[in-house]
């Protein structure tokens, strides 16, 4: 498929890359709500065109803005607007759905080009002429009622002119007169107008013949008519200028269906705030993790410093957050601690399922804030992470931190939750995979 340069519809290009006057970026959960706002509905209609289905329309806009706001740093309003930014990446998430759901964008009821469907391009392909489409449909959303009705009950609608000027109650030439500046307008962008930049003694002609373009164009004028214009092309420097400009335009209309026209659609009133409370989900997810990050860099640092010593239960992430914020840190006591009471302390035996690690001394300790694991071993994987986790009487396994594996070289581990020793029936270390490596019934 061939199409000619958008040349037709460059005020409309034109708009989609206009600086924003406020480029809000996308840095919090506010202003994502900002840029849905302004381009949410738009977006949506743009992508409901493409896919032809609401649910997928709104996955795929939902999509759009968790995907811009993760990359919102990289997003630069010199470079482009948010609102071209939003619709390059409303593109491209729109043909990943494609993909993945096996249908072509163009498999929609509102869309039905048989040149495309036969031609059987892939989704890339249709998706330029769909995106090139879109354009042209907003931009005939933008023209006036008339020059609006003028082209899609001609040319669209494929009714005679006589039909629809008589429906219209206007004479013919004033529906062709129409049907010219509809097409002019969009691409009219620099204010030219081709009305009486001709004098002399063709200029009458000129005036009788050039609204003419229109029709002649879209080939809609009768025979006569057409030889009579064709002749005064050929001497009509002005009148070649102005079919050239609005040539490309009458092409792209092939593409459009009046009813997608007809089509306001809206996006679901609550589809702002999923996006809003989308985005508030992953970011504390992303918050949790850089948290786990930090902590596992520093446990790393506190490895490599001195790998031999003990290693304190690391809270780290969101699922250790309990044990993390009940337990006190354990600080050694410095001076006498004769009046400290003794701690609750059972000797247990700890299984090794993994046969590389073994383990000496495991102690678990009943302290009033929760319940502590002491234990030596050897044989953890060096730069593997375990996992540590006490077993409630309900079954639930609540973690208790985590540490570095150490080779051969002994490890001492302290791991804490804040699960009560009554309440506590087991301790269960496992390795990165999920695999136990240690474990002991309480
Ligand atoms: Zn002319």
């Amino acid at each position: 498929m061939n199409l000619q340069p958008l040349s037709g519809v460059r005020t409309c290009v034109q708009a989609l890359t206009d600086p924003d006057p406020a480029a809000p970026g996308l840095a919090d959960e506010d202003a994502v709500s900002a840029a849905y706002s302004a381009h949410g509905p738009e977006l949506y209609r743009f992508v409901l065109r493409g896919l032809g289905d609401s649910g997928a329309a709104q996955d795929v806009v939902q999509e759009t803005f968790l995907r811009a706001w993760r990359a919102a740093d990289r997003f630069d309003p010199q470079l482009a607007s948010l609102r071209v930014w939003l619709f390059a990446i409303a593109r491209n998430a729109m043909l990943d759905h494609a993909r993945a759901a096996k249908v072509r964008p163009w498999q929609t009821n509102l869309v039905d080009p048989p040149t495309v469907e036969q031609s059987g391009p892939a989704v890339d392909d249709v998706s330029d002429s769909l995106v090139r489409s879109w354009v042209v449909e907003e931009a005939m959303r933008r023209l006036s009622p008339e020059h609006r009705a003028a082209l899609v009950e001609t040319h669209l609608r494929e009714r005679p002119y006589a039909e629809v000027a008589a429906d219209l109650g206007i004479p013919l030439g004033t529906l062709r007169s129409r049907v010219f500046y509809g097409l002019k307008s969009p691409s009219s962008g620099d204010g030219r107008d081709g009305s009486d930049t001709v004098t002399g003694p063709d200029a009458s002609e000129h005036r009788q013949l050039r609204e003419l373009l229109g029709a002649h164009a879209l080939g809609a004028l009768p025979e006569g008519a057409s030889a009579a214009l064709k002749a005064h092309l050929d001497g009509c420097a002005t009148c070649r200028a102005e079919l050239a400009e609005i040539a490309p335009l009458a092409q792209e209309l092939r593409f459009i269906h009046p009813d997608a026209l007809a089509l306001q659609p809206s996006p679901p009133a609550d589809l702002g705030e999923r996006i809003r409370a989308g985005i508030a989900a992953e970011r504390a997810l992303v918050e949790a993790r850089a948290r786990r990050e930090r902590s596992q860099h520093r446990a790393r640092r506190v490895m490599g410093a001195a790998a031999a010593v003990a290693v304190l239960g690391l809270a780290l992430g969101l699922g250790t957050a309990l044990g993390r914020s009940t337990a006190p840190a354990v600080v050694a006591r410095p001076g006498p601690t004769a009046s400290a009471p003794a701690l609750p302390i059972e000797q247990v035996a700890v299984r090794a399922v993994d046969a590389a690690v073994s383990t000496q001394q495991a102690q678990i300790i009943a302290h009033t804030w929760g319940v502590e694991a002491r234990f030596t071993g050897t044989g953890f994987r060096v730069g593997q992470v375990y996992r540590a986790a006490f077993r409630s009487a309900d079954g639930r396994l609540l973690p208790a931190g985590e540490f570095l594996g150490t080779g051969a070289k002994e490890l001492k581990c302290n791991m804490q939750s804040a699960l009560l020793r009554p309440d506590t029936t087991g301790f269960v270390v496992t390795d990165e995979a999920g695999a136990q490596v240690l474990m002991a019934d309480l």
